[in-house]
């Protein structure tokens, strides 16, 4: 499905029309493959309507393009559909917890079963995997070894009385005190209808605190009809996305998420019984966008907005013609946030580079890092008004923010020195104007 999107980006990134009706477009063609893959049209208009306001509304900070701005956007609002910054909870509401895995053959929810029960258990759960999957053969072997693996219990029986097992399986791990019961199931049937026929008989049998459907990331369009099948008949709590390793796409998932109402929350990126991570929608909105420097940009971005801030204070500390303690303290959260000084002696440009060569030019990083604990331990009253800090004062600062007197007599020192720079420039540049003024410049 997100075929569709990532073309669209790349169509918008290359196109010569104008931003506006570049933005248009987009938007339209974003509307076409979402409604065409069954995402709920008014959660599509929604979310077309805040990306274009924000388009023509937000200025990028200088240095940006426009349309690189706007790809953020999108992948910032695409991000959200999927739950944006919030992550999903992975600890248990209550023990036991049992968790009825389903999908089809080939998904990987044997292999997930074997993760997730290694997850938990390194997480100090007691874990126990249930093997209920009586139709592919060696399915139970498999996750009996899995299990080993894991040193976790494990629970199974010869025959194909897959509901019974189930039953009996989660009935024994909860007299063994399993805090986690992971019950693996079947994945193909002699047909769709007894599988499901089974799913149902095993559901209504242990029910399940939890039903997690796994998904495999390449399956695509087909991912929507198979979620919804399942989420009649038990209905999904949680979503898996599997093999995201090898695949770009994973956009499937999307409509698995749209018919099921459940939020995913794991995808596995290998084969290894370590490879499961927990979901992170920015992480993976940035994967199937599929622009491979996404984060190149974003970061480039990031880097630029904060550049700006900085120019911006430094200009008001150059108009005021005097520095506060508290504007060095946020100058120096600005230049943390850009990453390094390095990258900032790079960024920063008229002003700021003047002002930035002499007075962070002889600092490196790991000093940034002791004066931004040290303003960190001064009281507002101190960063305002820097001459009533003594010694006793001095030693209070140095013991909270885990450095020396030295140290923070060195930071005022310096602080001092700027602010004599600063003054100077000011009268520099009053001198310059009376000149202009009196020339008529
Ligand atoms: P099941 O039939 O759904 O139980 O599927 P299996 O657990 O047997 O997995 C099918 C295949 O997919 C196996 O070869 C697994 O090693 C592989 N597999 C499962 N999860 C992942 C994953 O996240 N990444 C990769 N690369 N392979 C996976």
């Amino acid at each position: 499905m997100l075929d569709g999107v990532r073309e669209a980006v790349k169509k918008f990134l290359r196109s010569s029309a104008d931003y506006e009706t570049s933005v248009n477009l987009f938007i339209k063609e974003l509307q076409k493959t979402l409604i065409k893959s069954d995402v709920n049209v008014k959660l599509v208009l929604q979310l077309t309507k805040r990306i274009r306001e924000r388009a023509l509304k937000e200025r990028p900070p200088p240095g940006a393009s426009r349309r690189d701005w706007f790809v953020k956007i999108v992948y910032e609002e695409l991000a959200n559909l999927f739950g944006g910054d919030k992550e999903p909870e992975l600890k248990p509401p209550k023990v036991p917890w049992v968790i009825m895995m389903v999908g089809v053959q080939g998904s990987g929810k044997t292999t997930t079963a074997g993760k997730l029960a290694r997850f938990y258990k390194v997480r100090g759960y007691r874990v126990a995997l249930v093997a209920a999957d009586t139709y592919r053969p060696g399915a139970k072997d498999q996750l009996r070894q899995l299990a080993e693996r894991a040193k976790v219990l494990f629970y199974t029986e010869p025959g194909d009385d897959a509901v019974g097992i189930a039953k009996r399986g989660v009935e024994w791990a909860k007299s063994q005190g399993a805090e986690i019961i992971i019950v693996d199931t079947a994945g193909r049937h002699k047909n769709e209808a007894e599988l499901l026929k089974e799913m149902k008989e095993m559901s209504e049998a242990i029910k399940p605190d939890e039903v997690m459907l796994v998904i495999d990331a390449s399956i695509g369009q087909q991912a929507k009809a198979l979620a919804e099948a399942f989420h009649k008949t038990t209905p999904i709590g949680s979503i898996v996305v599997t093999k995201l390793d090898g695949t770009a796409k994973g956009g499937g998932a999307l409509s698995a998420v749209a018919v099921t109402g459940a939020t995913i929350k794991f995808v596995g990126t290998g084969e290894k019984l370590e490879e499961l991570e927990p979901f992170k929608p920015k992480k993976f909105v940035a994967r199937i966008l599929g622009l491979g420097d996404l984060e190149g940009l974003l970061e480039r971005l990031k880097g630029l907005e904060e550049a700006d801030k900085l120019e911006e204070i430094s200009q008001k500390v150059l108009e005021k013609g005097d520095i506060t303690l508290k504007d060095l303290y946020y100058q120096i959260v600005s230049v943390k946030k850009m990453g390094s000084l390095k990258k900032l002696l790079q960024m920063l440009p008229g002003v700021g580079l003047a002002l930035n060569d002499k007075v962070l030019g002889q600092v490196d990083d790991k000093v940034l890092d002791k004066w931004l604990a040290i303003l960190n331990s001064m009281t507002l009253e101190e960063l305002e008004k820097p001459n009533i800090i003594d010694r006793s004062r001095m030693r209070r600062i140095a013991i909270g923010s885990g450095t020396s007197v030295k140290d923070v007599e060195e930071l005022l020192k310096h602080y001092q020195m700027t602010r004599k720079m600063i003054r100077q420039l000011k009268r520099k540049r009053g001198m310059l104007n009376k000149l202009m003024e009196k020339f008529e410049l």
